[in-house]
């Protein structure tokens, strides 16, 4: 499954996190992910149990902000979402453009560590 390497990575940067802070746990887990990005939400949710079983991580909560896609037209002079039929075309007034301002994020928003003696 490919959500499922990608949690490894997410799994192991947030391990070293957790160590540098001395943490004995994480509390959860925040993602920002593109509607472009590759990985399905749900497939995330489903694989994060597997991906984060035994380590520090196992136990921590997933918080998923799903970023959605857009272009920036230069017809409208405005960003116009898109979805995950991209095809370089602004959806509104059919300008062609190249210009993915967001949509192929995958990356680590937040985590909450359980850290001793700071509630
Ligand atoms: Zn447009």
């Amino acid at each position: 499954m490919h959500e499922l390497g990608l949690l490894r990575s997410v799994v192991t940067a947030v391990e070293r996190a957790a160590a540098t802070a001395g943490a004995t746990g994480v509390e959860a887990v925040g993602l920002r992910v593109g509607t472009l990005s590759g990985a399905e939400p749900f497939a995330l949710e489903g694989a994060w149990p597997m991906a984060t079983a035994d380590t520090v991580v196992a136990g921590a909560r997933l918080e998923i902000e799903t970023v959605q896609a857009a272009i920036w037209c230069p017809g409208c002079a405005h960003e116009q979402p898109v979805d995950e039929f991209y095809a370089l075309v602004c959806p509104v007034c059919a300008t062609p453009s190249g210009n993915l301002v967001r949509g192929r994020e995958f990356a680590v928003a937040f985590a909450d560590l359980g850290v001793p003696g700071h509630d």
